[in-house]
């Protein structure tokens, strides 16, 4: 119910790592910023002076003077313990009510008026004592707290909002310190937390110890100096390796250096280390493991199954990390709602409730996002009849713009001068099943030094310009394919697509299944900037292209784009009707030889499948042929 008071409501995420305040400005939820900067550092010291600091200033105190600085408190909410800080003590509440207070000030400043009343977020599992010291901490800031909420709740508000749909969400929060899964049922307007599960000793924090213990490990094997024993180096490392584990999320490999970080006799020791991703992600799949079990444990106790989800929210900055959402996508088939940046969903969450509260309607927070995934083909496997070709995705669909992923790849052949990159756009394992929208050619300089290694990275901005950049790691040549309006490109193509695709498949299905190639499937091709790519890349086609390999070491085989021109070619000759029915007999008989949900899974979308092309729904095959592909996709892993 609305508030007869109608001054302003912030939204806050007092969170263990960061804390976030947000508000409806102009009618959409906000998050209120100070010099630029979103998060708070959700830590309180005090100087020598008493004189009390919080946020980034206190954090970069906390390894000189721990005994002054008090970081984590709200692990330590609802207890009943003082805490020293410096020479004095204070309650758990009383630090959150020192970082509250902050953000009051910030909103105060921010929108020109005074603020006095707040929807505070917390864990789900939070239980009554901690709930009411958060109420507590909000009072001693001088807040009136209108509402305690759910940050699972706040985080499905941000972006359903206003919906009437009955849905279930999963919302997998992964932050600094703490780990929580909920379900979550939308029905109505109202938010329910079915279940939630977590670990508060589980975060990207953890993440940072695991790399720096690798990078201290090598650094004690070529210098004998364990870097962790002094309290100053060791936080500079830390620091170092938390910066680096952030590139790791779009770039493929980092250099983490210091400079005269130790000494030896009388000389300085500077730290240099490379870490590519897939070595990092070796570091931490024991954890990612970890927060898929509760996930799984989440599920069983909201007595769903995976299929009866509709949405995966991801919150917390943790969230970015690549290892984190490739598990969800293979364990969930889907790509997770993550338009709005991670670290703020929960204040925007908080501050879309505190509008309601006041009576105002508002929607979700949209924000741009990739709106199809992209990616390159590249060779998976030898088979008899030739190289398979699939689809290696780099940016996701949904991913926030501007965008910026890359991956790394490397040449098949010994030797090769040239590889080839063929971009598609898709969500298909299958390339013919995805849209080519350009190709180029990297000629290597240094192809007998190092192991082949092509760098690939896909930017993406807001107004819609692709780029795409393939970088010989050897020798740093590279060479790059740039679309302007890319995105509107791809709706009125998608469209035209589909337009296409509907004549041939069913208006000539007779035609189309004699005749073989039709006009309809050339003419998918035919986006006008591709068309020209294309044919600059077809010119010379008898010179020697590359493949290049994956060099994930989970899919050792994985060998990238056979760039002959084959495929494409053999996308101009491929029958649709032919192809699902191949599809359709895959799944049937791969239905038979599994048992459990799967195999139901699979059953049903194979009979939905042919139930829509027999009433000739185009949509409807599309979508299902998606979905059987990509379950087929995971099953047979
Ligand atoms: P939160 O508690 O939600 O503010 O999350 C903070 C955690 O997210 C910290 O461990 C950060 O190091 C981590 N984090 C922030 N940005 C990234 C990123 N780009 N990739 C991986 N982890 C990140």
């Amino acid at each position: 119910m609305a508030t007869t008071d109608s001054s302003p409501i912030v939204g806050i995420d007092l969170g263990t790592t960061n804390s976030v305040v947000a508000a409806i400005v102009g009618g959409r939820a906000q998050v209120l910023v100070e010099d630029g900067e979103p998060l708070l550092p959700s830590v309180v010291a005090l100087d020598p002076a008493s004189k009390l600091i919080v946020g980034q200033a206190a954090r970069n105190g906390l390894a000189a003077f721990p005994e002054r600085t008090i970081a984590s408190v709200k692990r330590r909410m609802g207890e009943d313990v003082r805490l020293p800080l410096g020479d004095q003590e204070f309650t758990p509440q009383e630090i959150s009510a020192i970082i509250l207070r902050r953000l009051r000030d910030r909103a105060e400043r921010e929108l020109g008026q005074p603020v006095t009343r707040a929807v505070i977020t917390v864990p789900a599992f939070f239980d009554e004592h901690q709930r009411q010291a958060t109420r507590e901490a909000g009072k001693l800031a001088g807040l009136t707290v209108e509402r305690i909420i759910n940050e699972p709740t706040a985080a499905t508000l941000v972006y359903r909002a206003g919906s009437d749909a009955r849905e279930h969400l999963v919302v997998y929060d992964l932050g600094g310190g703490t780990f929580d899964v909920s379900v979550v049922r939308l029905e109505m307007g109202v938010v329910e937390v079915l279940s939630s599960k977590g670990d508060t000793r589980l975060g990207g924090d953890d993440f940072d110890h695991l790399l720096m213990d690798y990078v201290a490990r090598e650094f004690l094997g070529k210098h004998g100096i364990d870097l962790r024993e002094q309290a100053r180096t060791r936080w500079r490392l830390i620091q170092s390796c938390e910066r680096a584990k952030r590139r790791l999320s779009d770039e493929y490999e980092v250099r983490i250096s210091e400079e005269f970080i130790a000494e030896a006799n009388g000389q300085p020791l500077h730290l240099d280390v490379r870490v590519t991703r897939d070595q990092y992600e070796e570091l931490i799949r024991t954890l990612v493991e970890r927060t898929i079990e509760c996930v799984d444990k989440a599920l069983r106790d909201a007595n769903l199954t995976l299929n009866q989800i509709d949405q995966l929210v991801l919150v917390g900055g943790s969230t970015r990390t690549p290892l984190v959402q490739q598990r969800l996508r293979e364990e969930f088939r889907r790509e997770p709602q993550r338009a709005v940046d991670p670290d703020l969903a929960v204040a925007l969450g908080a501050a879309t409730q505190a509008a309601m509260l006041n009576g105002i309607s508002v929607g979700p927070v949209l924000v741009d996002v990739a709106t199809h995934t992209l990616g390159i083909e590249v060779l998976d496997r030898m088979t008899f009849s030739g190289p398979e070709l699939v689809f290696s995705p780099i940016l996701h669909r949904n991913s926030p713009l501007p965008a910026r992923f890359e991956d790394s790849y490397h040449t098949v052949h010994e030797k090769q001068q040239m590889a080839e990159i063929h971009v598609l756009q898709g969500e298909h394992r299958d390339i013919h099943r995805n849209r080519s929208i350009g190709k180029f050619k990297l000629r290597l300089q240094k192809p007998d030094q190092g192991d082949g290694q092509i760098l690939v990275r896909f930017e993406l901005t807001l107004d819609g310009t692709l780029r795409v950049t393939a970088v010989e790691q050897a020798s740093g040549a590279s060479e790059e394919l740039r679309i302007e309006n890319a995105l509107a490109d791809f709706q009125s193509g998608q469209r035209d697509d589909a337009r296409r695709r509907l004549e041939a498949m069913f208006d000539h299905s007779d035609d189309f299944q004699t005749a073989g190639a039709t006009g309809g499937w050339k003419s998918i091709a035919g986006h006008p900037q591709m068309m020209d790519l294309d044919d600059a890349a077809d010119e010379n086609e008898d010179e020697r292209v590359i493949d290049v390999t994956h060099t994930a070491p989970a899919q050792p085989v994985r060998i990238a784009a056979d760039s002959s021109g084959e495929a494409a070619e053999g996308s101009d000759e491929w029958d649709e009707l032919a192809e699902i029915e191949q599809l359709l007999e895959r799944a049937e008989s791969l239905a038979g030889k599994l048992t459990g949900e799967d195999a139901e899974d699979i059953e049903q979308l194979a009979s939905q499948l042919r139930a829509a092309l027999a009433a000739r729904d185009q949509a409807q095959v599309e979508r299902l042929c998606g979905e059987l592909d990509d379950i087929l996709f995971y099953v047979q892993g």
